[in-house]
């Protein structure tokens, strides 16, 4: 590609994926390319997922609608990157002779100073500290995809922060496959508590450090001992515990047991109350008995998780429960799932619920044009705007989008704020919460 072309790109799936493009963006800039939003570019780079079924669908629908605009004249070049293009590249090739390059996911390495383009508002951030995963989960095709784990250098993620920091970023989400094996490759041991000893040296506009993808089975004392004792790291744990009952869990090869899963929920409730737990159970493995199921979904509502997402098991090549007897019928695995999400309805609403008359240190995402919302704004988000009664012409107040320590940029709930004082993306404000609903808050500044 010659230099100063317009490129721009569509990022699918997570945000370990996000990171990807951000430094194949980082590449591009160098190579004196110009980074345009995807609309304007020339170039159109589509950094795909290949997760679950689902997920290769999303990626195999946008290839097909970028190869109809280059068909169209509308963008000269389509290039597919990420997962899919890592995992089928060649099959893809000739599925897709439209498209001019296939590019795999970039190999991250131990001092990783590959510049990035953020494609985050200026106040979050996004940190991977480590690449793909050697737990070997039955169900999971990524380290497949991903190749051997490797940590970053303690070093080389300081560096990272103390940079981002002085960008003026607010949140770091530290990310990767399995951040609570931090280490076990460089440092021969779980070293993540030690990692964010060293960033927090670092932090000084940096006022939220999330953690994302922990992996029950890694998580020490050391780190909830220092999440419990630092203000500056979220009270939210991400840990995927995919199931509870011992058998399913063994063929899951999660390397835990229903007993010990419950020991650990209950010693992070003990040291950390207030916390927030996000998890996620997978319906349908092959072999999970109806019994199985019964014991999930007991746990999940004696346990009240604050936020869950549950995915119907999907058949993944090259897993070992691929090969596994008795897969269970589709309608079986999706019936389990819409159970399972109907109990979590009415868990979060109680819990959200739980939450009004309480004050919130809130992160401002967006602000809000009141006169637009109403007449565009779905039904389901004029809730909030009706419970402030405010009306189009009621422009002493101001709404604005924001997300508490408990909400994870993309995946959870926000909070509307109404506010009488002018507020700007990347504001912490003291928000007194007002109302709750099924994922969502709101409330005023103070
Ligand atoms: S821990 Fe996560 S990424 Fe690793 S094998 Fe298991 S499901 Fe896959």
């Amino acid at each position: 590609m010659s230099a100063g072309q317009k490129v721009g790109v569509i990022n699918l799936g997570c945000a370990r994926n996000l990171v990807d493009a951000q430094m194949m963006l980082g590449r591009l800039k160098k190579d004196k390319h110009r980074i345009v939003g995807h609309q304007q570019a020339q170039t159109v780079i589509v950094n795909t997922c290949s997760f679950i079924e689902e997920a290769r669908k999303e990626s195999i629908d946008t290839i097909l609608d970028l190869l109809e605009q280059k068909k169209s004249g509308q963008i000269k070049r389509v290039i597919v990157a990420g997962c899919l293009a890592q995992r089928y590249g060649p099959k893809l090739a000739q599925e897709f002779p439209g498209v001019d390059a296939f590019v795999g996911t970039p190999v991250l390495d131990r001092d990783n100073e590959r510049p990035q383009v953020r494609l985050t508002a200026k106040h979050l951030a996004y940190v991977k500290i480590c690449e793909s995963c050697f737990n070997t989960c039955s169900f999971c095709a990524i380290p497949q995809i991903k190749g051997k784990f490797i940590s970053r250098s303690i070093e080389s993620v300081v560096r990272e922060v103390s940079r981002l920091d002085a960008q003026g970023v607010k949140e770091i989400n530290i990310i990767g496959q399995d951040i609570t094996a931090y280490g076990m490759d460089i440092y021969r041991q779980k070293s993540l508590a030690r990692l964010l000893k060293e960033v927090l040296k670092v932090c000084h506009n940096i006022e939220w450090i999330r953690l994302l993808y922990a992996f029950p089975a890694h998580f020490t004392d050391e780190l909830l001992e220092l999440m419990a004792g630092e203000a500056r790291i979220c009270k939210y744990i991400d840990m995927p515990l995919q199931h509870i009952s011992d058998h399913i869990l063994k063929e899951q090869n999660r390397h835990m047991t229903g007993v010990q899963t419950i020991a650990l929920i209950q010693k992070i409730r003990r040291a950390m109350p207030q916390a927030f737990l996000r998890t996620t159970f997978i319906t349908g493995l092959p072999g999970e008995t109806q019994d199985d199921f019964e014991q999930l979904r007991s746990f999940v509502k004696n346990f009240r998780f604050e936020r869950v997402g549950v995915f119907v098991y999907s058949k993944e090549e090259g897993t070992r429960s691929a090969k596994m007897e008795l897969q269970v019928p589709s309608k079986i695995k999706k019936n389990r799932m819409d159970l399972l999400m109907r109990d979590q309805q009415v868990i979060s609403s109680e819990i959200l619920q739980s939450l009004v008359g309480r004050t919130l240190k809130v992160l401002i995402e967006e602000k809000e044009e009141v006169k637009s919302c109403h007449s565009e704004r779905s039904e389901e988000s004029k809730g909030p705007l009706r419970s402030f009664g405010l009306k189009p012409q009621d422009d002493k107040y101001r709404t604005y989008i924001g997300r508490s320590e408990y909400d994870a940029p993309d995946v959870d709930g926000v909070v509307y704020v109404r506010s009488k004082l002018s507020l700007k993306p990347g504001d912490f404000v003291q928000v007194l919460i007002t109302d709750a609903y099924e994922y969502d808050l709101a409330g005023q500044v103070l």
